[in-house]
């Protein structure tokens, strides 16, 4: 039986503005053929065994012909695979993907469509630009720019799209911009009429200049736009000015920042980092091994310290019931354990302001004395803690329950890591096992998530140039972005 393609929209370039169906499609697909102009991380939600083939790659990096893309497509679905057809942007704008459902229609192979946002209203969105807007605008046409106007067999009637009252959004218009404008003054819009460009629309680096009529090509030759660009014709395209939001919304736009986190925790911070307009570069150099372990009797202690998010998820890989944990104090060290801890249904009751391990035993110190005390943490973490209880006659328990362990950097993880803006360590075994594999710290400006981190960096001949003052991962993403709107 055959299998079924989905012609899916993968959005402009921010992988926020991909449609919930086309990330689960993708997750579910036998196969993926892809086009040049997808988000980042489109395909990072792709099962480990599916095809993915970057159709703008095959033929040497050149210009697929049309019909060997819907070849494929159809090889694949007639040999019983699920098949997402993934294009930028919307599938049926300027997508060619009416060309492929007519294919499809004509080997009997079933589809389906999945819309998506386009970067003809996208692109202007995000530079301020609302494609309608009433007192200025009712009406908004999309238009390719890829013929030629001057050609004789254009298919574009331009004197006819010159009165076209509203809105005029050119997609591929960038090479014949100076052409489309004549072409539009030439049909009586007066010159002066204002035009943005936006390349890059909702990627991470966006550009957008603005001019009128008679001026934007040169605006866009002298500023280096290029393709893919949206030009914008009309009043709203004046509201750029005014309406520009993204550099506010975005002090990360433009900037590359590497995490090293291991790859489990590495989706918050990058997600964070991604909606402040980074692109981000997952280079985990740690994962978490778990140890094997016997948990001892949790009503001996009047005291448990868990002082991590992996420590806690650990933990409760052992306990069954949170009420084991009733009868001791809890304490929790940093808000993504405190956060965990609420998870599994306990509401820590001692939570030190700051992350610190002697800060910790200070606080922990005026709240005691401690009889018995439970640490269950990483095999290597310091000893000022236990240490120090210790030494108040504590009787304390340190169990590890997981170590950090190496994770193999592929040659182009390390390249992107090292070509970042950023690098990012929120522990001092990312940057010993991120240095080994990598052979260097030298590069990217260094972000730690604290002291600690810092010596570990300072301890391999390197200088940290930024340091969280807040320690852990919001108050790394927090001092990374004062950095970058300082520099
Ligand atoms: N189906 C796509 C359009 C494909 S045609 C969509 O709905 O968006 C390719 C053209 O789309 C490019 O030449 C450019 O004009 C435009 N384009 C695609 N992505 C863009 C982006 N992120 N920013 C600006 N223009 C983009």
């Amino acid at each position: 039986m055959s299998g079924r393609v989905f012609l899916v929209g993968a959005g402009p370039g921010d992988p926020g503005l991909m449609t919930v169906r086309a990330v689960e499609l993708i997750a579910a697909a036998d196969v993926v053929l892809f086009d040049k102009l997808i988000p980042e991380s489109a395909l990072v939600g792709a099962r480990a065994d599916a095809e993915l083939i970057d159709v703008g790659k095959i033929g040497g990096g050149r210009q697929v012909p049309q019909d060997v893309t819907t070849a494929l497509v159809l090889e694949h679905a007639l040999a019983g695979k699920q098949v997402v057809r993934l294009k930028g942007g919307d599938p049926f704008v300027f997508g060619r993907g009416g060309e492929e459902a007519l294919a499809c229609v004509a080997a009997g192979v079933p589809f389906e469509v999945v819309p998506a946002v386009t970067s003809g209203i996208a692109a202007p969105a995000y530079a301020g630009i609302p494609v309608t807007q009433r007192g200025i605008t009712s009406a908004v046409a999309f238009v390719t720019g890829h013929e030629d106007p001057d050609k004789p067999e254009t298919l574009i009637d331009w004197p006819a799209l010159a009165r076209f009252p509203g809105t005029l959004c050119f997609y591929m218009g960038i090479r014949t911009l100076d052409r489309i404008a004549e072409q539009l003054v030439a049909g009586g819009r007066p010159a002066g009429e204002p035009v943005a460009v936006v390349m890059r629309g909702t990627y991470g680096d966006q550009r957008s200049v603005r001019g009128t009529l008679a001026d934007i090509a040169t605006v866009v030759r002298e500023a280096g736009i290029g393709a893919p660009a949206i030009t914008v014709v009309g009043g709203v395209a004046a509201l750029h000015d005014e309406l520009s939001w993204l550099e506010e919304a975005r002090p990360l736009g433009g900037r590359t920042v590497a995490v090293t986190r291991a790859r489990a925790q590495a989706s918050g911070i990058a997600a964070t980092l991604r909606s402040l307009g980074a692109s981000v570069v997952e280079a985990p150099a740690i994962r978490i091994q778990p140890l094997e372990a016997e948990l001892p009797a949790l009503a001996h202690y009047d005291l448990v310290v868990v002082t991590s998010v992996n420590a806690v998820q650990q933990l409760f890989t052992h306990v069954r019931d949170a009420r084991e944990l009733a009868g001791a104090t809890v304490a929790a060290i940093g808000p993504g354990t405190v956060a965990e801890l609420r998870r599994h249904g306990i509401e820590p009751d001692v939570v030190p302001e700051r992350s610190i391990s002697e800060a910790v035993l200070e606080v922990l110190t005026e709240r005691g004395p401690w009889s018995r005390v439970l640490i269950p943490r990483a095999e290597e973490a310091r000893e000022v803690l236990p240490e120090g209880l210790r030494a108040q006659g504590a009787h304390v328990d340190v169990l590890p329950l997981y170590r950090t362990v190496a994770e193999p950097l592929d040659p182009a993880a390390r390249e992107a890591a090292l070509g970042a803006d950023y690098l990012c360590f929120t522990s001092a075994s990312s940057v010993t096992f991120f240095h080994e594999a990598a052979g260097t710290l030298a590069g990217p400006r260094l972000v730690t998530i604290g002291p600690v981190t810092s010596d570990a960096v300072r301890a391999l001949g390197f200088a940290p140039h930024v340091e969280a003052t807040q320690h852990d991962p919001d108050g790394l993403v927090a001092a990374l972005v004062a950095d970058a709107r300082a520099s």
